[in-house]
């Protein structure tokens, strides 16, 4: 049995120290200081556990003329070089398209691509599973019975079937979730809650099946109840993040996450892989403590994310209708002169500034303002933008000092001391329905106390366009409010000409 094969300490150093190298990257990317040598850790790590995942995987050749009786050699034997090839080609081929979609992928479609890549993690989860259940004795995951008459008995080894029968229904689960937050992020899909009548007990009973068909999986191997355990785990990831909607997808992307570590961690046990299992469990637990972060910063309960479906109870009452409400305009230079005179600036990223990749003239907008003697300092909501940290990377891209950069519990009492709060392409995380509009889907979600500052600049292109949840922003037409209708980068670029 493969499992008694012992592994050379070798490889179990150098997985270790893989190991140590993820554990590094995730504390490296803690911070944006530190971020880049995380990544190089993680690359490092990955680098080493490929490489002795394949130096030990590969089979080897031994040449003809060692087993001719003549003096076997071990130095002379090499891989097989048909093997060589189609592993080299299709490393070589996915990280063509890897290098190739990373260099293409605008930041504003980061979070559907991230979605893509838990989908290809789950897939991959299930196809695995589905080669060690099709074919047990590769695997090393089955006994042969022989019987005194009939045919031999392939039987898998209990403990592998619920890994198995766990890496299906994880993977299963990961692939269809994702491939639906895909699409919502991508926009081929609404991102309206589609609420499904009797969802959570459909959930329940599905979830439910499951676990009793692993249980039964485990006394009765017959390929049925593999199978269905696959289609009923495909199904459920379809209906646990369809009913989710709007400002709650951020969650959905970091639980996904979750799922995929843990699809990998499962997959690292039917192909007994150390490397696997660590990396998946540092990914699946990672990832939970982002969702559970996440959850608390849009005050959403972590069990009811996992049973899905958590955002698809309010009605949506709120949704977007261009209000025919009185509303001031301003220009470049109406805002140049009234930030130049402020004492404090509060500057609020959103989703809109990386639309228009204006982070750079915003960082000069910043500069010329402290030259003017004005104390500037931008606020960071945790899901403005549409990935994670989203905002923190942009502008660490255009090099806005950290200490300039605050998040929403360390700055939100200070709003009430600003002159100015400079609201650029952000919506959702400034809406005060969150606060007050029980209907609303954002409601409960802690928002940017924006309005409290004596001016309010609020930077969009068009009265009628609407943040991610789709809901119309009162702040808009208040009298302290002053909109500058344009689009991110050219109006920044202006207020800096007008800044001079
Ligand atoms: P919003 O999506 O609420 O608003 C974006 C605003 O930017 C809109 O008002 C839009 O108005 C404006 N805008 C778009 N393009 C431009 C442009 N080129 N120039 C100027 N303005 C522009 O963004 P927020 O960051 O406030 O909120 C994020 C939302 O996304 C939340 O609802 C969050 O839950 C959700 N989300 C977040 C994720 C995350 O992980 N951070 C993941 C998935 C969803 P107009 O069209 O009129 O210009």
């Amino acid at each position: 049995m493969e499992h008694a094969v012992a592994v050379s300490p070798w490889v179990s150093l150098a997985y270790l120290v893989a190991g140590v190298c993820f554990i590094l990257a995730l504390r490296g990317l803690s911070s944006p200081v530190t971020s880049q040598r995380g990544n190089r850790f993680g690359m490092i790590g990955m680098a080493i556990a490929v490489v002795t995942t394949l130096v030990t995987h590969l089979p080897v050749v031994v040449p003809p003329f060692d087993a001719g009786g003549g003096r076997i050699d071990d130095r002379w034997n090499f891989w097989d070089p048909l093997v060589v090839v189609e592993i080299l080609g299709a490393i070589g081929l996915g990280a063509a398209i890897g290098i190739v979609t990373a260099r293409r992928i605008a930041m504003t479609a980061m979070p559907q691509l991230v979605a893509a890549f838990h989908s290809l993690v789950g897939l991959a989860a299930v196809l695995v599973a589905a080669a060690a259940f099709l074919n047990p004795l590769a695997f090393g995951i089955a006994q042969v019975i022989r019987p005194i008459y009939g045919p031999d008995l392939i039987t898998i080894l209990p403990v592998s079937r619920i890994e198995m029968a766990l890496g299906v229904a994880i993977g299963a689960i990961t692939f269809s979730g994702s491939v639906i937050a895909f699409l919502k992020l991508n926009g081929n899909m609404s991102g309206k809650p589609i609420l499904l009548p009797g969802r959570h007990v459909i959930n329940l009973a599905l979830l439910a099946s499951i676990l009793g068909l692993i249980a039964y999986f485990v006394t009765d191997q017959s390929p049925w109840i593999f199978w269905t355990i696959t289609v009923l785990s495909f199904v459920i990831g379809f209906l646990l993040i369809v009913p989710i909607g709007g400002a709650d997808m951020p969650v959905v992307v970091s639980m996904l996450n979750s799922y995929s570590g843990w699809a990998a961690a499962a997959m690292g046990f039917t192909l007994h892989n150390t490397a696997m299992i660590v990396t998946g469990a540092l990914v699946g637990s990672s990832g939970a403590i982002l969702s559970y972060i996440m959850c608390r910063a849009m005050n959403r309960s972590f069990i009811s994310v996992i049973a899905g479906g958590f955002g698809g109870d309010s009605s949506g009452g709120a949704a977007a209708a261009a209000s025919d409400r009185p509303w001031k305009r301003g220009s470049a230079e109406d805002a140049a002169f009234l930030m130049s005179q402020a004492e404090q600036v509060i500057i609020v990223p959103g989703y809109g500034m990386a639309v228009a990749q204006a982070q750079h003239a915003l960082r000069e907008m910043g500069d010329k303002l402290k030259a003017h003697g004005v104390r500037v300092k931008y606020a960071i909501h945790p899901v403005a933008g549409r990935m994670p940290g989203h905002m923190n990377v942009l502008l660490a891209e255009a090099n806005v000092p950290y200490d300039e950069v605050f998040e929403l519990e360390d700055i939100n009492s200070e709003f009430a001391q600003t002159d100015v709060a400079f609201v650029i392409g952000a919506n959702d995380v400034t809406n005060p329905a969150a606060k007050t509009d029980k209907s609303s889907p954002i409601y409960g979600m802690p928002v940017l106390d924006v309005e409290k500052a004596k001016t309010v600049l609020f930077i969009k292109r068009s009265m009628g366009g609407v943040g991610y949840a789709g809901v119309d922003n009162e702040l808009f037409y208040r009298d302290n409010t002053m909109m500058l209708l344009a689009d991110a980068k050219k109006m920044v670029e202006e207020i800096v000409k007008s800044l001079d």
